[in-house]
């Protein structure tokens, strides 16, 4: 006889983990007890050699779906003589570094309760169990359990309680376990809601981790109406479809992509339109794509089968400021939007957004990272320092780095506003409270303006300022567990560069951990600085003054006067400004209503045109570049055509400067990897040079990267 002891980390708990191991050592006829701990969960058990071998090999195959396991370390020792298997209270005492589940869509089971009318959770909007529910969204603190969550204030009733102490039941320890007699109520029908929709009227509806407007995605003076109130001109809108069925009426759908519209995290997928009518024009005039989400709670299951169509489903804010989570506090900050409110009373412990994701080379890649994907770690290679990362200005979310994982927040947004930055606080203390954690350094932004750079510096604690490219290229790179030296192509918008001008276009060598910039984009001036970024004109005509002066003070006199002068025109080697001009340039866009527009028209433009024909980029130079596209232009060239060019212009300057360097690996990271063609088509490139690739996948080139890149690189700088 031995006794066999396995203590596993990650997604462990909430996820019916201990009446799996239950219901496993009662069939194997083996005594002991399981314990979720603060560090994640243990379990004995005692019998023969090869029957524990058994017991280990079936609780890895046969564990609980949603269950990750991170570590697991197992232990044989001599046993005690166990007379029965139970289930042990959690302790306290150890150091919180388990991971907290991100909230879960809705499984097949608690659907057919939903809609069984013999069941007594039938239509009951908070059905839930072990393997789905709200998790990160109502967690107060850990370890995970019901006095610790904002479901502490519906006490169980007795049918409720029975299925909370039953081993065997489905909702053994589901914390947010209800039921019509004990839990959360709606504020209004179901059926009253959906008619607010189906009228043309807003409804703003209080989901998961957070408000939601919604409104009849068919109805085109609705969708007009929601843009005008939410001052939102032009940013997609995404829309929720009543069931795949309905997606597949009016999208391309392929069965990865349908795998990550059905998964527990059910984001919005970006999908390819097909050309089917009935969505109106202004849900995405910008967008190759359309964003496209499933119901993933009760509550939206039954409004989507009540109401029937596809759905506007935007976050409840206005413009860039946070979304609303509190009932009196969305009633406040919506009021002039929505027309009705969809509200109950379960609080909702911290905002988190839905989540957007695209297939990329057949693989997931997360582009806002929220809603069912935090808070979940990054595993890294090496044990880093106690770092707190504060992340950027825009898209922000901050990061903590403890030991082997990085703990990634949600997207927190951009810090303009006062209760953005309060949520970014918010995310801060949250993660610092969920796990224990002291940091011992911050890291940071180099921009000096940055709300989350000016925190750092006020926090007291030791700060460490990474360069924004540089933080791109070490979060993909430790997402992907880049092992040995590699060239990093680092592009976006813009970011502070070490030299204090706007670097985006950068190539760095990376070897022993030491970065080197070797190449970048020929730099040119920003003409009127941040006004440049929505007014991408601006940076065709500084172009055309580099390459024929005579030519801009013709036709953009005020610029080449300011350019003269060099007044107010900081210099840029940025990708994406370059992006923006060729937009102005081709007739695709002339300026950006939002972050990154241009560059997504200018990708929607080529459609599904084929071809390798590219304009010279020879060592990023690229005055003859801008040349032919004006050329182009004026000759009256499809725009698809130039924007086709364009990009594999850069394409081959990136194979250029990786052959260059001799390096084996390429990271490709930063905004400007958002760009499906541009991803597809370096990789191929590079690939066919016979080089290994790597792309952002589960962290985001924004947000969360760039706190994963903090974090890793200010461990080394501190070490
Ligand atoms: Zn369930
Ligand atoms: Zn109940
Ligand atoms: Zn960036």
């Amino acid at each position: 006889m031995q006794r066999l002891r396995v203590t596993l980390t990650g997604a462990v708990q909430g996820v019916g983990f201990r009446p799996f191991l239950y219901r496993l050592a009662m069939e194997m006829h083996l005594g002991g007890w399981v314990l979720n701990s603060s560090s994640g969960l243990t379990v004995e058990v005692e019998g023969e050699p090869a029957v524990l071998d058994e017991f280990l090999a079936r609780l890895h195959r046969e564990k609980p779906v949603v269950a990750v396991i991170l570590t697991s370390e197992t232990s044989r020792l001599s046993p005690v003589g166990f007379d029965r298997f139970e289930i042990r209270s959690s302790d306290e005492a150890e150091e919180k570094t388990v991971a907290v589940l991100p909230d879960l869509a809705t499984c097949g089971d608690c659907l057919r309760e939903l809609s069984d009318s013999s069941d007594r959770r039938y239509q009951y909007p908070f059905t839930n169990c072990t393997h789905c529910g709200p998790r990160y969204s109502i967690i107060e603190n850990v370890p995970y359990d019901r006095p610790r969550t904002t479901m502490k204030i519906f006490r169980l009733c007795r049918d409720c309680r029975r299925e909370y102490e039953d081993p065997s039941n489905r909702r053994f320890h589901a914390q947010p376990n209800a039921c019509p007699v004990c839990g959360p109520r709606l504020s209004m029908t179901i059926a009253d809601a959906a008619r607010v929709l189906l009228d043309g009227r807003i409804l703003a509806l209080k989901g998961i981790g957070g408000f939601q407007l919604l409104v009849d995605a068919r109805n085109e003076e609705a969708v007009v109406r929601l843009r005008q109130l939410k001052a939102r001109e032009e940013k997609p809108f995404a829309l929720m479809m009543p069931s795949l069925d309905v997606a597949e009426r009016f999208c391309i759908i392929s069965p990865a992509e349908r795998a990550l519209l059905e998964s527990a995290a059910a984001p919005i997928v970006l999908l390819t339109p097909n050309g089917e009518p009935g969505i109106a024009p202004s849900v995405a005039r910008s967008s190759p794509y359309v964003g496209v989400m499933l119901p993933y709670s009760p509550m939206h299951h039954l409004l989507m089968r009540e109401a029937g169509v596809p759905l506007v489903a935007t976050s409840g804010n206005r413009s860039d400021e946070p979304i609303a989570t509190d009932n009196d506090e969305a009633r406040s900050r919506l009021d002039g939007i929505a027309d009705a409110f969809l509200m109950h009373d379960r609080p909702i412990a911290r905002p988190c957004d839905d989540s957007v994701v695209r297939l990329a080379r057949g693989r997931e890649m997360v582009l806002r990272r929220a809603r069912g994907y935090a808070p979940m770690p990054v595993r890294v290679g090496r044990a880093l320092d106690p770092v707190l990362a504060v992340g950027a200005h825009l898209k922000n979310a901050v990061a903590i780095a403890v030991s082997h994982q990085v703990f990634v927040s949600q997207h927190v947004g951009d810090l303009d506003t006062l209760e953005a930055r309060q949520s970014f606080e918010r995310a801060i203390q949250d993660l610092c409270r969920l796990y224990r954690f002291e940091p011992r350094v911050v890291a940071c932004d180099m921009h000096p303006d940055y709300a989350s750079t000016q925190w750092a510096r006020a926090s007291g604690l030791p700060v460490v300022e990474i360069q924004h490219h540089e933080a791109h290229a070490a979060s993909c790179a430790a997402e992907n567990d880049v092992r040995g030296d590699y060239l990093a192509v680092s592009w976006d918008g813009t970011g502070y560069g070490r030299d204090a001008t706007i670097w985006g276009g950068e190539f760095f060598q990376v070897r022993n951990g030491v970065f080197e910039r070797v190449a970048h984009l020929r730099t040119f001036r920003l003409p009127g600085g941040e006004a440049a970024v929505k007014e991408g004109w601006r940076s065709a005509a500084s172009l055309l003054w580099e390459i024929d002066g005579a030519a801009a003070l013709a036709t953009t006199p005020a610029i080449a006067r300011m350019l003269e002068r060099g007044l107010n025109a900081p210099v840029t080697s940025s990708v994406g400004r370059l992006f923006d001009a060729v937009a102005a340039f081709s007739g695709v866009a002339r300026e950006s209503h939002f972050e990154g527009q241009a560059a997504m028209l200018l990708e929607r433009a080529i459609g599904s045109l084929d071809t390798r024909d590219a304009y010279p980029l020879r060592g990023g130079d690229w005055a003859e570049l801008v040349d032919a596209v004006r050329r182009d232009a004026q000759a009256g060239v499809a725009p698809g055509l130039i924007s086709a060019r364009f990009h594999n212009a850069l394409v081959r300057w990136m194979v250029e400067t990786a052959v260059d360097s001799g390096l084996a690996q390429v990271v490709l990271s930063g905004g400007c990897f958002q760009n499906r063609y541009l991803v597809d088509r370096a990789v191929e490139a590079l690939e066919t040079r016979g080089l290994t690739v790597f792309t952002h996948q589960r962290v985001p080139p924004n947000d969360g990267g760039i706190a994963l890149g903090q974090a890793v690189l200010a461990s080394s700088a501190a070490g």
